[in-house]
């Protein structure tokens, strides 16, 4: 278990106030205008040799990312830009930080981008995060006061502005294209790639999206070194990272730990356990609505990272551990995420946009009992159509539930199918 002195977020549950006072005494804004004086290159090769890889869901590793931007001016500007449109379903840690640590990630905004040769940053935070959004203004604005970001940022000689750009509530907006078109005043659509935002984003200039985790992580691991932050997980996941669960566990929390932790530790450690005991443990969604369920014998012995669960086929995603114990109605849960799916989709791309509600309707019939037993093949196969066959990875999201579904539970599906068992739709979902 992750001892309290390796913690990064020191605020995470709100005990302490999250003003600038506080977050002093807590380590932020330690002499941060040494951190700028390691020069852009050093930055960066401490963040690679870090091995942080993105916490937004996809895991690309953050230190590369960065070298992506030009190391010369062509007389664009240079953006970083802060996604912090966290709509996942089950994903709340970056809530959390904005809430109680809001200067870990504005320490963070400066110094990545510093590093990126960015003299403006944006922080896209989403629509419903009203309380956030106000905390997040008011830490910005004494930051500014305090000379800490603007000119001369921490009198390192380097200017920099923070921006927040608050959201209107649509999940496509928390992919990285669709969030810079609407940062630009358009409809968040996302774009094709390539140009990727490192050499075309906001506004045609080189931009860097990171996740609010991984911009507020970089000033801790500057100050502590690559190696200390390296120490915990395993080759290839190393690090610490936040976990927030929920479901059926007897205290859902979000909690700090070493990447690679067996999930069944995270659980029982930190959680209370699963509700009814171990042995009442169904599955998991173990990053997020996005990755596939796992059943109960691979959650026995699974590590919490994304190796692990890629060999799984599934994922870290955002480390939003969903757990589900034996009186979930699997079909219905992944049915209702199925609706959200076609719900979200921005509907600019034919697979996606017709996919989606197609095995949405699919899954309300497997759900009432009225499909046939042949449509769970042609369902997976549908989903296979979908993935990889999308503009962005909404179209991947939708079809990796399903695919998990029916990959670990057909049996539950062919018995419903096989009694013509009829089970009510959830309200919201029941159109
Ligand atoms: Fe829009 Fe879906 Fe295509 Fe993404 S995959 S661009 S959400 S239609």
């Amino acid at each position: 278990m992750l001892e309290d002195k390796d913690r990064i977020f020191t605020n995470l549950y709100g005990y302490h106030p999250w003003n600038l006072e506080a977050a002093k005494k807590r380590g932020d804004w330690d002499n941060t205008k040494a951190l700028i004086e390691l020069g852009r290159d050093k930055i960066i090769e401490e963040m690679k040799a870090s091995g942080l890889r993105g916490r937004g869901g996809a895991g690309f590793p953050t230190g590369m990312k960065w070298s992506f931007m030009p190391k010369e001016s062509d007389g664009r500007p240079a953006y970083l830009v802060v996604n912090a449109d966290e709509s996942e379903p089950g994903t709340c840690k970056d809530r959390e930080i904005m809430r109680n640590d809001p200067h870990k990630l504005i320490e963070g905004c400066l110094v990545a981008s510093f590093a990126m040769n960015a003299n403006a940053a944006y922080i896209y935070i989403r629509g419903e995060y009203r309380h956030e959004y106000k905390v997040l203004e008011a830490a910005v604005a004494e930051a500014y006061e305090a000379g800490m970001i603007g000119k001369n940022a921490c009198g390192s000689g380097f200017d920099f502005d923070l921006y927040i750009h608050h959201g209107a509530g649509a999940y496509i907006c928390g992919e990285e294209t669709a969030l810079l078109e609407s940062l630009e005043g358009k409809k968040g659509q996302p774009r094709l790639k390539p140009p990727f935002p490192a050499m075309s984003g906001l506004w045609g200039c080189p931009t860097t999206v990171n996740n609010v985790e991984s911009i507020a992580v970089a000033p801790t691991i500057l100050r502590r070194g690559a190696a200390w932050f390296s120490s915990f997980g395993r080759e290839n996941n190393a690090g610490t990272k936040l976990f927030c669960v929920s479901g059926h566990v007897n205290k859902p929390c979000n909690v700090e730990e070493a990447l690679s932790i067996p999930m069944k530790e995270l659980l029982e450690k930190h959680c209370g356990g699963v509700r009814g005991g171990w042995d009442n443990l169904l599955a998991v969604i173990p990053g997020g609505s996005s990755v596939p369920c796992l059943p109960k014998d691979i959650c026995d012995d699974v590590l919490m990272d994304f190796d692990a669960l890629k060999e799984q086929k599934s994922g870290l995603g955002t480390a939003a551990v969903i757990v589900m114990d034996k009186s979930t109605d699997i079909i219905k849960a992944i049915a209702r995420l199925s609706y959200f799916y076609k719900h979200e989709s921005c509907g600019q791309c034919t697979p996606c946009r017709e996919g989606t509600g197609w095995m949405w309707r699919v899954m309300e019939r497997l759900v009432k009992g009225e499909a046939e037993i042949e449509e769970i093949d042609m369902l997976f196969d549908v989903s296979k159509q979908i993935e990889g066959h999308t503009i962005c990875a909404l179209g991947d999201a939708a079809a990796w539930p399903v695919q998990g579904l029916i990959r670990h539970f057909r049996d539950e599906i062919e018995d419903r199918i096989k009694n013509r068992t009829r089970v009510a739709m959830p309200a919201a979902a029941a159109e």
